[in-house]
This record gives C-alpha cells, structure tokens and sequence, in this order.
C-alpha cells in the first residue's frame, strides 16, 4: 500500500510510535525539520513527517518497523551533502539521520582495517587515522560533512581515486539494518573472500534504497612518505587533457590530478584571497607521492611530460603549507562557485561525467563546444586523471524554461560521456536528478535487474522510494 494521502489520526499513531521507541531522539517541530528538507543539490524536497535522530541499533530496528506497519517511506541522512537529492525527502517521507553513530570503534594497523559507525566524517577519520601513520583514500570534496555511511551510499570517489580507486574498494564489511527491520551483517575483515554473491558489493552505491548502513569495516592505508605538487597553466582545454593522458601514459600515475577553469579561478581569487597566473584559462594540479629519495626524480619526470604541452607558466612545491593551501581551495571551489551567483534563485547544477583517460581532450572539447552552442555560463572543474569533468552550470531553479534548457544540455554531456565509452555518473549517483541520464547509459535489462533487487531487498519499497528509479 502507497500512501500519499496521510490523514490527521493515521500520523498521530505512527509518531505515537515512533516516540515510545525513540523518545527525544525524534524531531516533530515544523522549525527543527526545516534543516532537513533540503540536501545539497538544487532539489527542493518536502518537509518529512518527522526526523528520527536514532543513538542504536536496536532504535534503528525498531523505527524501520513501525515504517513498514504504516509503510512511511523512509531517507536516511549522513551529511546531506548529496548533490542529486537523494537525501531529500519527498512526500511524507520520516528521515533518519545518521549523526548519533559517530563512533570509531577500532583500528587495527597490522591488518589495514578500521571499523567506523556510518555518522562518522571523513575528515574525523582520517585526523583519528593520523596517529597510526595512515589514511582512508576516499577524498570527497565535501570530506568535512560527508559520513562513512553517505559516503559508501555513493560510492564516492574524490580527489584520491585516480591513484587509490572509489570507495568500493574500500569497504570489507557493513552491519545493515534491512528494511524488514532485521540487522545483518556481510563482508567482514579480510581481504579476501569469495563466499557467494558480495553483497556488501551490492550496498555500495546503492543510495539508502537498500537498508540503513549502521556500521562499516574500511580498508585503510599507509600516509605516503613524501608528496610534491605541480601547478601548470594552460590557454587550451585540449592540452590539459593531453597533458594528463600523457602523463599516464609515461607509466606515471598520480596521486591527485585535478583541473580548473577560469571562472573557478576567478571565484576562488574572490572567496579566498588566492591568485592565480592571470592569462591561463585553465589550471592543472598534479601530486605525486614517493619516497623521500625518489619524491624530487619523480616530480621532474611528470614536469617534463606537462611541459611538452606549453604550459604558460609552472611551479613545482613540496611546501606543506603551500600544498595544504591549494588542496582546499580546490576542495572549497564548487562552494566558491556559488559565492558568484547572480539572484537568490541562482543555483549551481552540477554535472558530474566520466570518461577514460584516454579520450579526454576529445571529450573536453565537445563539451566546451556544447556550452557555447547552449549559451550557458558554466565552470568547468574534475578529478581529471580519471576522466571525470564537473560541469557547474549557474541556473535559476525557479525558471522552467531555463531549467529545460539546463537538463537539455545534461543529457548531451551524458550522451558525450556515453559516446567516449563512460559513464553518465562518476561519483554523486543517480538521486532524483539524474534518473532520466540513467536511462541513457543502462539497458532496460540491466535496470530490470536493479528493480529485481530493489524488490528482494524492500518489497514494500519504503527505503528511499522514487530515487534512482521510479
Ligand atoms: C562541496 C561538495 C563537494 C563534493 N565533492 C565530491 C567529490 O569530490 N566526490 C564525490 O564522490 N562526491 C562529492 N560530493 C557529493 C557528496 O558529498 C558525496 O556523495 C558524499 O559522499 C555524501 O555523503 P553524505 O554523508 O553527505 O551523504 P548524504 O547526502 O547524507 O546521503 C547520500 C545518499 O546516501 C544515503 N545514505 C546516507 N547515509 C546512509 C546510511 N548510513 N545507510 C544507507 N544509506 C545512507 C542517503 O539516503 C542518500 O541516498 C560533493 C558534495 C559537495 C556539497
């Protein structure tokens, strides 16, 4: 049974519920759950019935079950740093946050794992990592709010996955709550394992449309002994593509290689006080990392591939502050971008394609010949070493007309990544907006297949409903 329609007495139960189980974890004031309409994309959700802010896993169990008797569909929420709206609710959703399970319970150096609550941030686990002289690879831009949970729901790729791959990689095990209420738990610690179907796999990326990740065990990693860093300046988007697939070419893989343009530049020189070489239009940043005996050999090496593509001006460092300075002004640009927007309904829709390596420079340039004949004003910036271009497009949300013309040229940046053998999504998922780019890229097969799964998992269809697919 859907129900769109909530009658007065019908909600009065399911929070009479909800509360005997949850007590002050639950929020029903109309001003405490404005927060939580909206996630970071432009998607404008509904106000939830309630939110649940659950401290177990027993409270967790429990407000999933009194969702299925009533059938309430249900978000759950990391961050809320989602830039498709798959974190926010729609009608008469009740959303459970995450926040409360933000315990990292053990670390174990000698078997490269950590087990982490899914509230944890990324950045709270890797400053708790520090000490033990390692790191967990995936690097999202929005690393500061984005949780262990959001961040395996997305399959978030980042700064890192050029050199370390996306969070899929990374992830051993999860402690689910299922839809059905019941806790179970797949994958476990070791690397290895091949014991049926992997569905700790399956999780990943999944968007919250499968069950409520409570807990995860994460592979985790040496802190290189040594980084350095490029800036090289370009005057031609072809170059920086070829710049980079060269680089991989030589044999050379690094550990960062993200590009911006010069709008990016511009609002980061507004935002954060930074400059900038003035006639490039476009910025290349690559690190390496090495040993401290090779670090210096390596950085000459990749140099000299980015110089054979004329660059107008380049700096090599290996200065921590200068390094740590231009990582996050790189990691602040999409919230720099939004410093520029022209009126309150301005907003910055994000695309977020994919494409090998190999066929970047092609693939830049249709793009830049796309915005031209849309006539939009877009920043271009991405994780470039692994092919994946973020197209900023400034739009006003509350013009149809505009927006027609925003998704129009969404689908043909989709249709450009398809083209090049990629992928419609790199790294924010499919959500609410990006389901039509789905379309695109998957054979109705294989999302036959995914609504398989969907209804093994959830045949009620409470968790996440109406993301990803309808
Ligand atoms: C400034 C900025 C920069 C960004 N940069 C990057 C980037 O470089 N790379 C990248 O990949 N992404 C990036 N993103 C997108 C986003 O931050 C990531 O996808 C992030 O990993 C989401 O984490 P979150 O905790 O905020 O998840 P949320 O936004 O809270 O949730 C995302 C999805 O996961 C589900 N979910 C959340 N927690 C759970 C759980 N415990 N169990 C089950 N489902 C759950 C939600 O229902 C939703 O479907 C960026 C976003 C911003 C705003």
């Amino acid at each position: 049974m859907v129900i769109y329609y909530c009658p007065a007495s019908f909600i009065m139960n399911f929070l009479k519920e909800l509360e005997d189980s949850l007590g002050k974890n639950l929020i029903i004031g109309e001003e405490e759950k404005v927060p939580y309409r909206q996630d970071a994309s432009y998607i404008k959700g509904k106000d939830p019935i309630a939110v649940a802010i659950p401290e177990t896993i027993e409270q967790i169990s429990q407000t999933v079950k009194i969702c299925q008797k009533y059938s309430v569909p249900i978000v759950v929420r990391g961050g809320g740093t989602s830039l498709t709206g798959s974190s926010v609710p729609l009608e008469n959703f009740l959303v459970i946050s995450m926040l409360k399970f933000d315990k990292i319970i053990e670390v174990h150096p000698e078997d490269r794992y950590v087990v982490a609550e899914a509230g944890v941030r990324l950045d709270t686990l890797n400053d708790h990592l520090l000490k033990y002289g390692l790191f967990y690879p995936p690097d999202p831009g929005s690393s500061i709010a984005a949780t262990v949970g959001g961040s395996i729901s997305t399959n978030a790729g980042g700064l890192r996955a050029v050199s370390y791959g996306t969070t899929k990689e990374w992830v051993l095990g999860l402690e689910v709550v299922l839809p059905n209420g019941e806790v179970i738990s797949v994958g476990g610690k070791v690397l290895k394992r091949t014991a049926g179907y992997d569905l700790a796999a399956l999780l990943v990326g999944s968007e919250g449309t499968l069950g409520i990740i409570t807990r995860a065990i994460l592979k985790v990693w040496p802190i290189p002994e040594a980084r350095g860093r490029i800036l090289a300046y370009y005057d031609e988007i072809g170059k920086v593509g070829q710049a980079v697939s060269s680089i991989k070419a030589q044999g050379i893989t690094p550990e960062i290689a993200e590009f911006m343009d010069r709008i990016t530049m511009d609002s980061l020189e507004r935002t954060r006080g930074m400059t900038f070489q003035r006639d490039a239009k476009y910025m290349l940043i690559v690190d390496v990392a090495s040993t401290k005996e090779s670090i210096k050999r390596r950085l000459n090496e990749t140099a000299e591939v980015l110089q054979k593509f004329q660059p107008l001006d380049l700096m090599v460092t290996t200065d921590p502050n200068e390094m740590a300075k231009i990582y996050e002004a790189r990691k602040g640009a999409y919230a720099s971008l939004l410093g520029g927007r022209g009126s309150s309904s301005e907003r910055v829709v994000i695309g977020d394609i994919v494409v090998p390596a190999s066929k970047l420079p092609e693939a830049l340039r249709e793009i830049e010949a796309k915005i031209g004949e849309y006539g939009l004003k877009v920043a271009l910036f991405g994780h470039i070493a692994d092919g994946n271009i973020h197209a900023n497009i400034y739009a006003d949300v509350d013009d149809e007309d505009f927006m027609i013309k925003v998704e129009r040229f969404q689908i043909d940046l989709g249709k450009i990544a398809i083209k090049h053998e990629g992928s419609v999504s790199a790294e924010h998922g499919i959500g609410i907006e990006k389901k039509e780019l789905l379309k695109l890229e998957i054979s109705s097969q294989a999302l036959e297949i995914m609504k398989g799964i969907k209804k093994a998992f959830d045949p009620k269809n409470i968790m996440n409903r109406g993301k990803v697919f309808d």
